[in-house]
């Protein structure tokens, strides 16, 4: 697109007017792409859903919203978290240029991204354990630490009967420090990492969400400003555009398997994420805070379903990277 002289300054303005605080925005002014260009660089048409909020953008395969002042995108139905807010100026949706290379153009065109990784070696890191219970149903006895295992050992079955090399970061109850985890999986030279989770918050919150690491420069998506973290690169970053890709297939493959909420694609600096030298997200399969999806998670079937999804998501991925190590030798 072209850059409009003076347009970033007015932009400013309007993000502030937006989302209340643009402080990361001032300082480093990111460059910004048009949705209408965007539209048309994939050939899709351009519908507005609301006006002066909301736009479509839609073709055979795609379906793609963008809302002014919100970092939710949704692409094919699932919420993709972008790092800063969608802008309208004059009538018109921009995002920031990051968000289209590294939060949507992976999903979208996963080829224009130089050196896919290996698919071969998965690292399921079941969360919590020891002394940590991570989150707890008190009224039904469960606690995520005990769960996350026995799902990851599900996941990792799964995944060996697909080809896949599984090693796993615990397999008993045990408690490994967050450093450590990341640790293990670099040094089985994983090119997939998995940890599992399960939230636990009020009674009432539902739904599935799958984190990848956030991008430099970007705050997470439970907040709208910038710290000193945000500013450095951290080694989970070389992997950008495979985490996105990833996490999208799972996240997909959850939500259409489960049809609980759809939480979103979303960025968090965890600690498990931050030093990984291979893609890898953390998944948060179900609130065992919520009744029913306690229940639910109480039994075999509903596991082997969630562990058949995510296997389905890897799958994806790995079909995926095939196909661009085919056509990049
Ligand atoms: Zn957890």
């Amino acid at each position: 697109m072209s850059r409009l002289p003076g347009f970033l300054s007015g932009v400013a303005a309007l993000f502030l007017l937006v989302l209340g605080s643009g402080a990361g925005l001032k300082a480093a002014a990111p460059e910004y792409i048009g949705v209408a260009e965007i539209a048309d660089d994939l050939g899709l048409s351009l519908t507005w859903t609301e006006p002066n909020r909301s736009v479509r953008l839609s073709g055979e395969w795609i379906s793609l919203d963008f809302r002014a002042g919100s970092k939710i995108s949704v692409l094919n139905g699932i919420k993709v978290y972008l790092g800063q807010g969608v802008l309208i100026n004059q009538e018109k949706l921009y995002l920031s240029r990051k968000d289209w290379k590294y939060s949507l153009q992976p999903i979208l065109m996963p080829r224009i991204f130089p050196n896919p990784p290996g698919y071969r070696r998965v690292v399921i890191d079941a969360g919590h354990g020891g002394n940590d219970p991570g989150g707890q149903n008190r009224s039904l006895g469960m606690s995520e630490k005990d769960l996350a295992m026995a799902v990851g050992k599900l996941i990792g079955a799964r995944l060996q009967q697909e080809g896949f090399e599984v090693s796993y970061t615990r397999t008993s109850d045990t408690f490994i420090p967050l450093k450590t985890r990341p640790a293990l999986a670099n040094r089985a030279k994983a090119d997939i990492f998995l940890s599992v989770h399960f939230n636990a918050a009020s009674e009432s919150v539902r739904g599935v969400e799958t984190y990848i690491y956030t991008l430099q420069g970007d705050p997470s998506s439970s907040r709208s400003k910038i710290n000193q973290d945000d500013r450095k690169l951290y080694p989970g970053n070389a992997s950008d555009p495979w985490n996105a890709l990833l996490g999208f297939y799972l996240q997909s493959e959850l939500i259409s398997e489960t049809g609980l909420a759809d939480r979103g694609l979303k960025r968090a600096r965890f600690a498990v994420l931050e030093d990984l030298n291979s893609p890898g997200v953390l998944l948060e399969l179900g609130f065992i805070s919520n009744n029913q999806t306690a229940q639910l998670l109480r039994s075999q079937q509903y596991r082997n379903r969630l562990a058949d999804a995510v296997v389905r998501g890897v799958r994806k991925y790995r079909q995926t990277l095939v196909r661009l190590h085919q056509s990049n030798p």
